[in-house]
Parts: C-alpha cells; sequence; structure tokens
C-alpha cells in the first residue's frame, strides 16, 4: 500500500510526497496520490526530516521520578543497579513501549539504545514500528569477562533476526565498569563483524581521572590504545574530552553523541566542547539519555538546551546557530547514527508540524525549532511509510501508560 501526503510545506513550498514499499518514491511541487494510495492531507504543515536520539536506554521509563536527585555514582549504586538486578524481560518490554511512543510523539524515529533483555527491547521497537540500534549493555565489573562474552554473544544472537528496522550493536557500559582485557575483545569483535559499538566516555572528570592513574592516558587515547576508536565507534558523552581526544577522534571517524539535559540534571559540572568538536571535525549527534537520568525524552526540547548551553559555555551567542543545532539533532551531522534525507529513495520516515502551532506562526522554522518548540508541535509521524501518529495521537498510548505503571509498582518504583 502507498501513502501520499499532499499539501505539505517544505522549505515554504507546497510539496506531496508519495510513498511505496516504506521508501520516498516521489517528492516535490508536482506530486499527488495515484490511484488506490492512501491520501493524508497536510493542511499546510511543515514537512520536516525526523529526529534522531543517538543515545538512550528506552526501558529506564521504568525509573522516571525515582532519580532522587544524586550524582551519577551513588545514582547508579543505590537508585539504578539494584533495581536492574530484579528486571524482567516484561518490565523492559513495556519500559521501551512507552519510550518508543514518547520518541514517536516528539518526533524522534530512530534511537541508540543499550539496555537490558535487548530482545524486549527489539520487540517494543517492532510493535512500535520505530528504528533502533540496540545493544545489550556489557559490564565485567561485578562478573566474570566470561559472563560479558556470553553476554554479548546472546544480545548479537536474539537481536540478528529481528527485522530490518533494528540494527544490533556491543554496548560496553563504561571503562570503569569494563575491564581493559573484554574492551579488547569487544574492540576485534568489532572489527571482525562490522558491528556498532556504543560506549559512555568521559562523562565525568572523576572518570578521566581515574583513566589516567589507572592507564596513564586520557579515556579516548585508552580506548584507541584498545582498538575500540573507529569509524564504528559512538561516544556517549565526552563532556571531559580534551582538544587532543577531539583530534584522534575525528581521525578515527568515530560520533559524539551529546546529552546536555542528562549532563545537567546529574551536574557533570562540564558541557561538551561543541566549538571544538566542529573545529576538530569531529561528527556530533543528540541524545537525551534514558530517562532516568533527563527524565523526558523529548529530544526537540532538549535541543533548546542544547543549544542554549554551548552558546553559555562559550560566552558566545554565534557558537552555535540555530542550522548547525537542527542538523546535530536529525543526525544530519553524524551519518553513522543513521538519519535519512527527505528525497526520493531514502527511507520513507517524516514529520508533519502542526500548521496552527503558535511556536511555529511567525519566524524562521528552523530557528522556531530549536528555540521555541517542543514535541508537542508534532502533529503526525510516519516511518517507512507507515502513519504511527496523526493529530497527535498514539495508538495504544493509555494502555502502555497504565502497564508501565504496574510494572513500576512490581518493581517498588
Ligand atoms: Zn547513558
Amino acid at each position: 500500500m502507498a501513502l501520499t501526503v499532499e499539501n505539505a510545506l517544505l522549505d515554504g513550498e507546497r510539496v506531496g510526497i508519495r510513498c511505496a514499499d516504506g521508501a520516498i518514491a516521489a517528492i516535490g511541487p508536482g506530486v499527488v496520490a495515484e490511484p488506490g494510495d492512501e491520501v493524508l492531507d497536510a493542511g499546510g504543515a511543515h514537512l520536516v526530516p525526523p529526529l534522531v536520539n543517538g543515545h538512550t536506554h528506552a526501558a529506564m521509563t521504568l525509573f522516571r521520578g525515582s532519580g532522587g536527585d544524586l550524582p551519577l555514582m551513588p545514582w547508579l549504586e543505590e537508585k539504578i543497579w539494584p533495581i536492574e538486578a530484579k528486571l524482567s524481560a516484561e518490565d523492559v518490554y513495556w519500559g521501551a513501549r512507552l519510550a518508543c511512543a514518547e520518541m514517536l510523539r516528539s518526533g524522534t524515529t530512530r534511537f541508540w539504545d543499550m539496555y537490558w533483555h535487548p530482545e524486549a527491547t527489539a520487540r517494543a521497537v517492532a510493535d512500535a514500528g520505530i528504528r533502533a540500534t540496540i545493544g545489550a549493555p556489557l559490564f565485567d565489573l561485578h562478573g566474570s569477562p566470561e559472563q560479558l562474552r556470553e553476554m554479548a554473544h546472546r544480545g548479537l544472537e536474539v537481536l540478528a533476526g529481528c527485522g530490518p528496522e533494528i540494527t544490533p550493536a556491543l554496548a560496553p557500559h563504561a571503562i570503569y565498569t569494563v575491564s581493559e582485557g573484554s574492551l579488547r575483545w569487544i574492540g576485534e569483535l568489532s572489527a571482525e563483524r562490522g558491528l556498532p559499538v556504543q560506549i559512555h566516555l568521559s562523562e565525568t572528570e572523576g572518570e578521566v581521572q581515574d583513566c589516567l592513574a589507572a592507564h596513564g592516558a586520557r579515556p579516548a587515547f585508552y580506548l584507541d590504545r584498545l582498538g575500540l576508536l573507529s569509524e564504528r565507534t559512538v561516544l556517549a558523552h565526552g563532556v571531559w574530552i580534551n582538544p587532543e581526544e577531539l583530534a584522534l577522534v575525528a581521525e578515527r571517524g568515530a560520533t559524539i553523541v551529546t546529552n546536555p539535559v542528562a549532563n545537567m540534571k546529574l551536574a557533570v559540572g562540564g558541557v561538551f566542547p561543541h566549538p571544538a568538536a566542529r573545529a576538530a571535525g569531529v561528527p556530533v549527534g543528540l541524545g537525551t539519555d534514558g530517562a532516568g537520568s533527563n527524565d523526558s525524552l523529548d529530544l526537540l526540547a532538549d535541543l533548546k538546551t542544547f543549544a542554549l548551553a554551548q552558546k553559555h559555555a562559550a560566552a558566545d551567542p554565534t557558537a552555535i546557530d540555530a542550522a548547525e543545532a537542527w542538523a546535530v539533532a536529525t543526525g544530519a551531522g553524524a551519518p553513522r547514527l543513521g538519519a535519512t534525507r527527505l528525497e526520493p529513495g531514502a527511507p520513507a520516515d517524516f514529520l508533519l508540524l502542526r500548521p496552527d502551532s503558535p511556536e511555529l506562526g511567525i519566524g524562521e522554522l528552523t530557528a522556531n525549532l530549536v528555540y521555541a518548540a517542543s514535541g508537542a508541535v508534532v502533529d503526525t509521524t510516519v516511518v517507512a511509510g507507515r502513519v504511527l501518529m496523526r493529530g497527535g495521537e498514539i495508538e495504544d498510548l493509555e494502555e502502555i501508560v497504565v502497564r508501565v505503571a504496574e510494572h513500576g509498582e512490581r518493581l517498588g518504583l
């Protein structure tokens, strides 16, 4: 079944967009529906590419509102890890379903996920119709390297047959929770199978100091020494990364995903140095991090925080402009994150923004999206030519909210 959206606004021009077999078949001023198409009248809504959430832990919607206003390590050790030890696949499924619904509602159609029971997240992604790169979190801090390898293989196995919307990845949690030998092994496995790797890096200053003390190198150089810094690597955070490390990251072709809201909530004491990363040529994306540490998954709202944090940290309002911030949020600045363009042949993923939205009624669209809008301006979300949200309504959302509350209660959250 083909879908044609008519009467949309793209860069100020009335256009149609026709989708067939999950891809954009045609887009432009003369494009109209063909006989048999499902037709959607956009009513003059702005047509824009969707957002890519470059780093999250989807099922952590279960932990929303239970953060306790703590710093990173006490938060993990007191609030998160003891409860995660009790998580079932069903808990993860419903937490991830809620995350998918929230992301679709606020304009995200692809996300990068690191979480327990990755098969449950994959099932939630498939049921929601969204896209994701998923990795089982790999730790050997409280276990053995053998257990870590088993977890990695099992994660890849269960994700392998999950359909085209799921990309399997390796997800070592961090350099302070995974041993040197295991990190090296993960680097080798990634190279051998061409698998993406996502890892938290340089989130806190303490992590950098500990790395220097234990390994005699800053975190990016340490990762590189272990063969884990390549064009397949996505580094979450990079708050405390320095110019020499940025040059190395750029040379290796790795991507950095900044998560400004989670960083501010956990008060990591710094801001990701985006102007320096841009100067070095590092591909940069934007993430929310999990709802346990954000606590929202509205990437469009976080985009404002990202831009403002950059301006504020640089004491310079020109440190980043709206067009560049928008490119970061849509993944256009970091090709490895999997964003697609609004052009024939590309996957049919796009958004229609409410034409009557007060935040978008006057002025320049991109500036309004960055500085005035939140996810509430998204009216329609389409993934692979399927309308997953229309008029701000997502099917099953009511049931999902009820089920998440039940699972949260079971876990004592
Ligand atoms: Zn994270």
